[in-house]
């Protein structure tokens, strides 16, 4: 009886999280999404701990282990989540990220222990579970070392790290690996068997850490996104080990939602993903390529007032340094006194601005800008010719002309937001200093751009009050 309420609750569990994922793939629902799969997922891991039969009939035992293990989880999660900021979500994603791995990966190794309990009875470590097994070890190891890496540098706690034929040996590690799994699988009785396995476990772990070390730091977004469908994976290889549905579909969707995540950021910065993984976009090199500009141009508070209240359209386009400076609210004021005054206002947005996927959708949505006045970087390029006024605040590679014009950029090939197509362009930004990439941009020299310098919130309210007084 117990089984087929849990089964029922498995299959209920796995139907929320595709319904979760589809509700999360627009902001409004995106919360309500959330909340049904985590409500499914809570079911589920409930319904195991309270309904789950061994097959002698006895339930599971060890509720103070895992319920300790539970509450410790929930509380660090809900306080890091909590007190994370916009700006550190990349980071945070990349851990939770490593610990799905390193779940993975134990779970392969728990039912490795088991079969070898039962020195590996020829129904129970069939090629095919062993394979699973493997790719379960091999996967999670990989997500696990690489999502600390990646951790790493996001925080700034490590460099780019490589080395002459760093690739070669990053193949040789990964086919080590592989090639052992299927001799151990082979002959599991031999007596080195636990030997070469604990040599898969080390590999798989080193190979994750040369495969993020020498990956640029403006690719890192990508690899994230990598290391995401692939700890799904390793999850989906725990699901299929222990028959579990509500842990396969939830692996294979994570699996799933990370590959397409991954092919679109890449098909955003026009790069294939070999590219990413082998080339040095964005490391710490890029700086080097910096060349001399010629003069720049400010402008005044109350100049770009007076161009921007009598504007008929402006574009604001928002980047890394409006969630810096938690801009996100005042920006919206601004806006909403503009179209006060009869300024048509649309916000360009460009996938890879800011430090994650979606996040200036995410932040102009914590301030209620409308979902309608959001445009996708396509549509943005198609009206910047009709525009008669681009407000860029805190953003910079993402409308580095460079990307179009320049081969020897490392940003070369990436599209980008084409402002200088628009009548003029002032820049809020609080120095010269580079963005991201760590490279020079020449819109900042152009004759239609002017600069405005100063925190991007401190600038916007003083902007509103310029307007206010015209
Ligand atoms: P950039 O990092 O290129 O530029 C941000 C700019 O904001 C800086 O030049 C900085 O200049 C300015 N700035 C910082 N703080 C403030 C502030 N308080 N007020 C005003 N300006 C400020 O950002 P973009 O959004 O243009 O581009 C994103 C970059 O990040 C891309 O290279 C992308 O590949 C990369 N990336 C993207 C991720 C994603 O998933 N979206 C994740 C990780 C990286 P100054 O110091 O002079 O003020």
């Amino acid at each position: 009886m117990g089984v087929s309420i849990l089964s029922i609750i498995y299959i209920v569990g796995a139907i929320t999280f595709i319904i979760g994922l589809k509700m999360m793939s627009h902001p409004d629902s995106a919360r309500k999404g959330n909340i049904i799969a985590g409500a499914g997922m809570v079911a589920a891991i409930l319904g195991t701990i309270f309904l789950y039969k061994n097959a002698d009939g006895s339930g599971l035992q060890n509720h103070l282990w895992i319920f300790g293990a539970i509450i410790i989880g929930t509380l660090y999660g809900v306080i890091a989540a909590r007190k994370v900021k916009m700006t550190g979500m990349p980071e945070m994603v990349s851990l939770f990220n490593g610990l799905g791995g390193a779940s993975a990966t134990l779970i392969s190794v728990v039912e490795f222990n088991h079969l070898a309990e039962l020195n590996f009875p020829a129904e129970l470590s069939t090629p095919g579970t062993m394979a699973i097994l493997f790719s379960g070890i091999i996967l999670g190891n990989i997500t696990f070392s690489g999502s600390l890496i990646a951790w790493a540098k996001l925080s700034g706690k490590l460099k780019d790290f490589a080395f002459q034929g760093q690739h070669i040996v990053n193949i040789l590690l990964l086919l080590a690996s592989i090639v052992l799994s299927v001799y151990i699988s082979s002959d599991l009785q031999s007596e080195n068997t636990t030997i070469l396995f604990a040599a898969v476990f080390l590999i798989s772990l080193i190979y994750g850490v040369l495969f993020v070390m020498p990956i640029g730091g403006a690719d890192m977004p990508v690899v994230i996104s990598l290391l995401n469908s692939l700890s799904g994976l390793s999850a989906a290889c725990g699901g299929f080990l222990f028959d579990n549905k509500v842990v396969f579909t939830g692996g294979i969707l994570v699996g799933a939602a990370g590959t397409i995540l991954t092919v679109l950021m890449c098909k955003a910065m026009n790069r294939s993903l070999t590219n990413v993984l082998i080339g040095s976009f964005g490391g710490s090199k890029a700086a080097a390529g910096n060349k001399e500009q010629g003069a720049y141009k400010e402008i005044s508070l109350n100049d770009s007032a007076v161009v921007m209240s009598y504007a008929n359209k402006v574009m604001i386009v928002p980047g890394y340094g409006l969630a810096v400076a938690q801009a996100q609210h005042t920006c919206h004021e601004l806006q909403k006194m503009l179209e006060a005054k009869g300024v048509d206002v649309k916000y360009a947005i460009h996938p890879v601005a800011g430090r994650m996927p979606g996040h200036m959708n995410v932040l102009l949505a914590e301030a209620d800008v409308s979902y309608e006045k959001l445009l996708e970087m396509e549509q943005s390029n198609e009206e910047f010719p009709s525009v008669d006024l681009v407000l860029i605040l805190g953003a910079n590679d993402v409308v580095n002309p460079a990307a179009k014009s320049d081969p020897s950029s490392p940003i070369y090939g990436m599209p980008i937001l084409d402002v200088g197509l628009a009548k003029n362009v002032v820049v809020v930004k609080r120095s010269m200093k580079p963005g991201y990439a760590g490279i020079e941009n020449d819109l900042f020299f152009q004759p239609k751009t002017s600069m405005l310098f100063g925190d991007a919130k401190k600038v916007l309210q003083d902007l509103i009050t310029e307007i206010k007084s015209i």
